[in-house]
């Protein structure tokens, strides 16, 4: 079928839809009515509607053309047969010659021996699958992409109508596992950290457009029109709001949302649903769902995320056309709450936290996403890929969100609940009690002094430096202003972040990290290809290497911001000395550069490695002669050490970093940085724990840096301990085979009531 004859097809079925439901009857007399007029239209000898039930079963509702008898009777799986793998991939599939796909599941039931072609198209609402809907042919023939679309815009009508009660019983769905009361606890993906306790409110569109086919078409594109100007003014006066204005990134991420908002493709596209007759909202939900079909197809996760925000802004839009989307409209505002939903926008968890938020839950979400971002700035929990949240959990739920343990606990049982609350209460008392170790030196009980860092990646994790009671940041991650942006930042822009993040630290060391980018840490308009091991890929300064253009614009525009004052670098991902004298020479011709230029140098130039690379532990003595520093990123080295991926959850926690193995590498490390006379640090993650940090200064570590958030509880427990005996424990511990010494040395902290 041709384009225009689609559209012309898709009016007159959809008309067709509109009366059967303004008829009476039975909802099985109109289902019937429904595929019929289906098949009819689509010139197809088979329409057939299968719902999804209970235990993820798809079942034939209804059908034009298959026997009447298999009608309640034929099941499927979710992911048996073509309609299951519909139903598993939710997208549509479409097929010349079905019969000969090594999926196809055949029922004799059905009696469809006789069609060849096939073509299906999930049913889904609000993201979730609720059925399939598909047509067959008795020849084999090709379903064009039109077809495609037209089927899919029955589907989400029917979707409607369906949820809606019009065309079943609503007792007839078993949409939602048999949840209940139940207790539940979900896993999910730390995406920032903290406990937060509330009830529970979803985020989640409610759809309730009866409408969707259009009366007055025109009508309907003015009603879009409004819609657009009242989003785009709504974000606008969130950008201007005087609570955003101070706050860096946070911005940036919110502008760079409502130039998304301007997409004129996306736009063109809703415009488009609705000159085929569609309603405006229903326009939207249509194009969202193409959107989410395509989504589940793109490897890249930047781009994933763009498609993200275009789904937050089709929320947007559809609250500016139906009004009230928020699910839980009873809650009152004054409750601590936390939120559910399967992926939300920036703009839309400011919104929400001025309404008490205490977590958040995503069925999606990334570490990287600009939520995420705006989330760690806000301080709010929120645990991401908790897959089924959404089915799992009915407004008003009793809900902890634990972050740091990447857990949600669903209507935990009283006594957890109250456990929680006793924890959370801990954690404020304990923050108070750091407050007061703020401007006290981390100073061990035996006088030994550790300088104690704070690593940030945001120019609002450096606002916390004053607070923190840290000395210095001993690790900026450059990479993350870049992917918080939709553009690259200019050598200008970037001079200008550089400078207010030395201007926070007020004098005080700041170690920037050179871009960590590559592997899976994707900046826009990166058009790497995907690698099998990104992390052992081409990342970092191996990308620099190949293409230093970018490296070299860092370097200027830090060596511009540091003009008058200290600069220290780093570079990561170093595997060879001569690398590193490499991108020294680097740092040198930007630095000639700038003095050529008239440019102020700074007062001090400090370079030096990354150790995350365990070749380089075996080349110490010649890279110490050629350093100002190290600091080992433990995060890196351990996974490369143990070959243990540090994102997989099956192995990132099997290797424990207190095993005696990784801990005498380090001892080495820092033995021989001594005798060369060249400072060592330590940044990675492991530092963050109390107990971690213990065995670190242990083994001899002077220098640790951690996030702001773990400044405190390090700093307490470093004031608490008496060093020598510790030392000494520790060699004892080393020369043991355990797997790890953390329980002894947890012993060991008890009895000697070290603060952890
Ligand atoms: C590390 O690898 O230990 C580190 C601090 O760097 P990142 O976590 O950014 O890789
Ligand atoms: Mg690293």
């Amino acid at each position: 079928m041709e384009h225009g004859q689609t559209v012309l097809v898709l009016r007159r079925l959809l008309a067709r839809i509109r009366d059967v439901m303004a008829r009476e009857g039975t909802s099985q007399a109109r289902l019937s009515s429904v595929v019929s007029a289906i098949a009819k239209d689509l010139a197809a000898e088979v329409c057939s509607l299968y719902i999804r039930r209970e235990g993820d079963v798809l079942e034939l509702f209804a059908t034009e053309g298959l026997r009447p008898t298999a009608v309640r009777h034929t099941r499927l799986r979710i992911g048996e047969g073509l309609i299951g793998e519909i139903a598993a991939k939710a997208r549509p599939l479409s097929f010349s010659d079905a019969h000969s796909h090594p999926k196809f599941a055949y029922r004799p039931e059905t009696g469809e021996d006789g069609f060849s072609s096939l073509m299906g198209v999930p049913i889904l609402r609000d993201g979730r699958g609720m059925g399939v809907l598909a047509v067959q042919n008795i020849s084999p023939r090709h379903y064009t992409d039109e077809e495609i679309e037209a089927l899919q815009t029955v589907a989400m009508v029917l979707a409607e109508l369906v949820a809606g009660g019009d065309l079943l019983n609503r007792d007839e769905l078993a949409l939602v596992e048999g949840i209940a009361l139940r207790p539940m606890r979900l896993e999910g993906v730390q995406l920032t950290s903290g406990l937060g306790l509330g009830i529970a409110r979803l985020h989640q569109r409610r759809f309730t457009a009866r409408k969707i086919v259009a009366e007055d078409t025109d009508h309907e594109h003015d009603r879009l029109r409004n819609a657009v100007a009242g989003m785009h003014g709504a974000l606008d006066d969130m950008l201007q709001s005087s609570d955003l204005a101070a706050k860096g990134e946070h911005r940036d991420v919110l502008e760079a949302y409502r130039m998304i908002a301007q997409d004129v493709g996306w736009l063109r596209r809703i415009g488009d649903a609705i000159s085929a007759g569609l309603t405006a909202e229903a326009a939207v939900q249509k194009v969202n769902d193409d959107t989410q079909a395509r989504m589940s197809q793109l490897a890249d996760p930047y781009l994933r995320e763009r498609v993200h925000d275009l789904e937050n802004l089709a929320d947007q839009l559809l609250e500016q056309l139906l009004g009230v989307e928020d699910a839980s409209p009873e809650l009152p505002d004054d409750k601590d709450t936390v939120l559910v939903a399967r992926n939300l926008g920036p703009a839309q968890l400011l919104e929400y936290h001025r309404r008490r938020l205490r977590g958040v839950v995503l069925e999606e979400g990334s570490p990287a996403a600009h939520v995420s971002i705006v989330a760690r700035a806000l301080d709010i929990p929120v645990v991401g890929q908790v897959r089924g949240a959404l089915d799992a959990i009915e407004v008003g739920d009793r809900i902890i969100v634990d972050a740091d343990h990447a857990q949600v606990f669903v209507r935990p049982r009283d006594h957890v609940h109250e456990l929680f609350i006793r924890s959370l209460k801990t954690q404020i008392d304990r923050k108070a009690t750091y407050a007061v170790l703020r401007d006290l030196p981390a100073v061990t009980a035996d006088g030994v002094h550790i300088s104690l860092n704070m690593n940030a990646g945001l120019l609002m994790d450096v606002k916390h430096f004053r607070d923190s009671g840290a000395d210095g940041v001993g690790l900026y991650r450059t990479e993350v202003p870049f992917m918080a942006r939709s553009v690259l930042p200019d050598v200008q822009s970037q001079e200008r972040l550089y400078g207010k993040i030395l201007g926070y630290a007020e004098g005080k060391q700041v170690i920037f990290r050179t871009l960590d980018v590559g592997g899976d840490k994707i900046m826009p308009r990166w058009n790497a290809s995907e690698e099998e091991n990104p992390a052992m890929g081409w990342r970092a300064t191996r990308v620099f290497f190949d293409r230093p253009a970018m490296l070299r614009h860092q370097l200027r525009a830090l060596i511009k911001a540091a003009t008058s004052c200290d600069l220290s670098l780093m570079f990561p991902m170093i595997s060879s000395v001569n690398e590193f004298v490499y991108a020294r020479a680097l740092v040198d011709k930007e630095l000639e550069r700038h003095r050529y230029l008239g440019g102020v140098p700074p007062q001090s130039v400090n370079v030096g490695v990354m150790l995350e690379v365990p070749a380089l532990v075996f080349q110490l003595r010649p890279l110490l002669e050629v350093v100002d520093f190290l600091s080992i990123g433990t995060n890196d080295l351990l996974q490369f050490l143990f070959a243990s991926d540090r994102g997989n959850c099956h192995v990132s926690e099997r290797y424990d970093p207190l095993s005696p193995v990784f801990l005498g590498m380090l001892r080495d490390m820092v033995q021989q940085c001594g005798a060369a006379g060249v400072p060592v640090a330590l940044c990675g993650e492991m530092a963050a724990s109390p107990l971690d940090a213990l065995a670190l200064i242990g083994i001899g570590f002077r220098n640790l840096s951690v996030s702001h958030p773990a400044v405190g509880p390090v700093k307490a427990a470093i004031r608490s301990v008496d060093l020598k005996p510790l030392e000494d424990y520790l060699l004892l511990l080393l020369d043991t085979r355990a797997d790890s010494v953390r329980e002894s040395l947890a012993l060991y902290a008890r009895d000697h009531r070290i603060v952890l």
